[in-house]
């Protein structure tokens, strides 16, 4: 599932597309990635140039000189992919953006849990879900002083906190789960429970993933884990319960945060300090 570093490989490859291109024509199907829009908003950016391809989170914000804005998510399997004139057309094509040379960029999402959207790039800016993100954990990741602020405010788990997008921009249950297995979190701690010294770790942890995760994507195409069986799952804990922690061999737990599945390992991450807190916090409910 697509996650910061998965969508700054769509930004760059975006720019590289369409970055002061004008579009020759924008076609959108009914679906539900348009969410109810009229195809015609999309046919209207016919002749528009873009000028500018942002990523803000999970999202992506184009800019055009007419001063419309894009926003889009991709959602589970949303990607953008660009077919030559002559090339085979592209598989659950949703919107399709035409360069003046013919090559077409095509928005693809087999499950349409993305979404793409069309307003003025002030009113994107000003209003959700852009008005209330939290800073970007790549472009502008807080300070550990100012991350910690942010956690202790909540008496959530640590690693639903980390995925709230309110909080800290672009981290998923991927990046997350690798976080916290490299800063060795438990990721069921609570938020408000961390040390000044485990806030600094998670920080670093978070840096350090994101940046392996983007160097791994690279060239015009990109594969996410879940796609393919024949992709190997790239990563040290996630998706990998019952393999060995890549530490110390002990097998690799698993369990349910937040409706998403996390994978830990015991030893490397233990749990005990946040147990007791949060045994007072279920006695009080
Ligand atoms: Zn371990």
């Amino acid at each position: 599932m697509p996650e910061l570093p998965e969508v700054e490989f769509a930004r760059s490859c975006l720019s590289r597309w369409l970055g002061g291109r004008t579009l020759r024509k924008v076609d959108a199907d009914p679906t539900r990635v348009i969410r109810g829009a009229s195809p015609k908003a999309f046919a209207a950016l016919a002749g528009d140039r873009v000028t500018k391809v942002e990523r803000r989170g999970k999202w992506l914000l184009w800019r055009f000189a007419s001063e419309r804005g894009l926003l889009a998510h991709l959602g589970m399997t949303g990607k953008f992919e660009m077919a030559r004139p002559g090339t085979p057309s592209v598989r659950w094509s949703r919107v399709r953006f035409t360069r003046s040379d013919g090559a077409v960029v095509h928005y693809r999402d087999p499950r349409q849990f993305g979404h793409v959207r069309i307003a003025p790039f002030s009113v994107l800016l000003t209003t959700e879900p852009l008005k209330s993100l939290g800073p970007d954990a790549k472009d502008h990741p807080p300070s550990t002083s100012t991350l910690s602020a942010r956690l202790r405010k909540s008496r959530r788990k640590v690693k639903e906190v980390l995925m709230d997008q309110t909080v800290l921009a672009g981290l998923g249950n991927i990046q997350a789960t690798e976080a916290l297995f490299l800063a060795r979190v438990h990721p069921a701690r609570r938020a408000d429970s961390l040390t000044l010294g485990e806030v600094g770790r998670i920080r670093q942890a978070i840096t350090k993933s994101l940046a392996r995760t983007l160097a791994m994507n690279r060239g015009d195409k990109i594969t996410y884990v879940e796609e393919s069986k024949r992709v190997k799952n790239p990563f040290h804990v996630y998706g990998k319960a019952n393999s060995p922690c890549p530490r110390c061999r002990t097998p690799l737990e698993k369990m349910v945060i937040g409706g998403r599945t996390s994978a830990f390992c015991e030893v490397c991450q233990p749990r005990s300090p946040g147990r007791q807190v949060e045994g007072r916090a279920r006695r009080k409910a």
